[in-house]
């Protein structure tokens, strides 16, 4: 059965325990490979390795190292057949989203940072004539990237490509739910010509491996995306020892229907943003508010678009939902939907596990699932549930659909239909979320902030922002 191993001080090798666990294919329920399964003891030796690459690779010229990434950048694209294959296989999710989505844009982080690093200058200026100022932004030395399963590849290289380009060396782990792009990545990282020990990647256990690089003492700055509870207990680890931290974490989000919308584009728009990936995207709106002159009107358009969903065999482009990630997450995604009745909910289309038949009769499938009749107040419309599960709630106005929206601990990302542009601006100012689309959903540019208020994060990442969080600031004057 194949091996993931850990890649470090650019040689792969195994867990310093020997030992391995077990790598699902979501899609069988079939264990299909294994992974390293590693502690401190390997991220220490991951540590070594990138802090002795580390002088070699900040001295790099900023053209090198950015041709070395742009290099990566080309062999993803060049081997996306395989690269999406392997995201479909591990994940669950179809192969269609991987190789239109996942992939390029893994490639398209690359792309992005390699070419920012080179337009991005620091500042000078003169003090009334008696001195010049001027800032420089230094790498740390080696930084902690953790990141989550559902878009292995594409969140993984989405916060390594700017924390190698402004030349930090990386110990990295990703989830070991899927494990086995970012293992994919390393040979490719070997082939582009990345100096060894500049990324180091280690498999393994969040509360193992995960834990380790958090705790490692020489480690000054950590990278996390995944859960909100996750994102705590990393964040009471990081601050006795006063380390730099971005957290990129849950999310609830409002998708807002008011009846001046375009509205069939509403409707196809909420069936992707509900149901895109199985749901299991931090920006997939979860909590859908109508307004009441179009609640039912909505409702029927909605329930019969979703019910026309294929949920089936990722690898089949008829599919358009494949499995959730693995069997705990889709007993807990179940668990919701009863908890959901218990709360009193209304469920008008799914709520099961689907079993399909052949070699996918042990996979992990659940139905698209719409709920209404719940209180914004409950467990259900509070909760992440991070599947294919969305709400319906209706509005009387303006001033109950952003109360309705702002009423969470979240503040990831929010939605909203109009096709008044004074109601889009007066919404959007009042609603709290660190990005709201309008008329459209995770329609993404690489250079605007991406992060979430409340408890869906602190910091942002995307364009600069990424390279000043990877970098601390020193102002050096000196008298003319
Ligand atoms: P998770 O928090 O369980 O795990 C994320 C990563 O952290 C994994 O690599 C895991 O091994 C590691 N980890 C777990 N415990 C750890 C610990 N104690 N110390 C260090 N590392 C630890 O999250 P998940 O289930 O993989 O991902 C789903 C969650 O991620 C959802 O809540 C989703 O909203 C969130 N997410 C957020 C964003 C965003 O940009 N805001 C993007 C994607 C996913």
């Amino acid at each position: 059965m194949q091996k993931i191993l850990n890649y470090i001080d650019g040689k792969h090798q195994q867990a310093v325990s020997g030992q391995f666990l077990d790598n699902y294919n979501p899609s069988t329920g079939e264990v299909y490979s294994l992974i390293a399964d590693s502690d401190a003891q390997d991220i220490a030796h991951a540590y070594k390795a990138a802090e002795k690459a580390f002088k070699g690779w900040k001295n790099t010229p900023t053209e090198k190292r950015a041709a070395i990434l742009l290099k990566i950048a080309q062999l993803i694209k060049e081997n996306l057949e395989e690269l999406a294959k392997a995201e479909s296989i591990d994940n669950g999710k179809p192969l269609w989203l991987a190789k239109a989505v996942d992939i390029p844009r893994a490639a398209s982080n690359f792309e992005f940072y390699a070419s920012g690093i080179k337009h991005w200058a620091s500042n000078a200026h003169f003090t009334d004539q008696i001195a010049i100022n001027y800032t420089k932004h230094e790498p740390y030395g080696v930084v902690g990237c953790i990141s989550p399963w559902n878009l292995p590849l594409y969140l993984f290289s989405w916060k390594i490509a700017p924390a190698l380009a402004v030349g930090n060396t990386v110990v990295a782990k990703p989830s070991e739910v899927t494990p086995m792009t970012a293992y994919l990545l390393t040979k490719i990282c070997d082939q582009a010509g990345l100096p060894k020990g500049v990324l180091n990647v280690v498999h393994g256990l969040g509360q193992k491996a995960g834990n380790a690089l958090v705790e490692h003492p020489k480690i000054e700055v950590i990278s996390f995306t995944g859960g909100t509870k996750t994102g705590a207990e990393i964040a009471s680890k990081c601050a006795p020892h006063f380390k730099k931290l971005s957290l990129e974490l849950g999310g609830k989000n409002p998708n807002i229907i008011f009846d001046d919308c375009d509205f069939e584009k509403a409707v196809d728009t909420s069936v992707k943003a509900s149901f895109s990936n199985q749901g299991q995207i931090c920006l997939c709106g979860s909590r859908i508010l109508v307004h009441a002159s179009i609640y039912e009107k909505f409702k029927a358009a909605f329930v019969e678009k979703s019910n026309a969903l294929n949920v089936g065999d990722p690898l089949e482009k008829s599919s358009n939902l494949g499995a959730v990630v693995s069997k705990e997450h889709m007993h807990k995604i179940l668990a919701c939907v009863e908890q959901a009745k218990q709360e009193g909910g209304t469920i008008l289309l799914g709520g099961k596990r689907l079993n399909l038949s052949g070699k996918l009769k042990d996979g992990y499938y659940v139905e698209p699932t719409i709920i209404e009749g719940l209180d914004n107040n409950c467990k259900t419309n509070q909760e992440e549930i991070f599947g294919p599960v969305v709400t319906l709630q209706s509005f009387e106005d303006e001033d109950q659909a952003i109360a309705l929206a702002n009423d969470t601990r979240y503040g990831l990302s929010a939605t909203i239909f109009t096709e008044n542009l004074s109601r889009a601006h007066r919404v959007s100012n009042k609603l709290q979320a660190g990005l709201i689309w309008v008329n459209t959903w995770l329609l993404r540019d690489l250079r605007t902030p991406f992060g979430g208020v409340k408890q869906s994060g602190i910091g942002r990442e995307g364009g600069f922002k990424a390279f000043k969080f990877f970098t601390q600031t020193k102002n050096v004057c000196i008298k003319v």
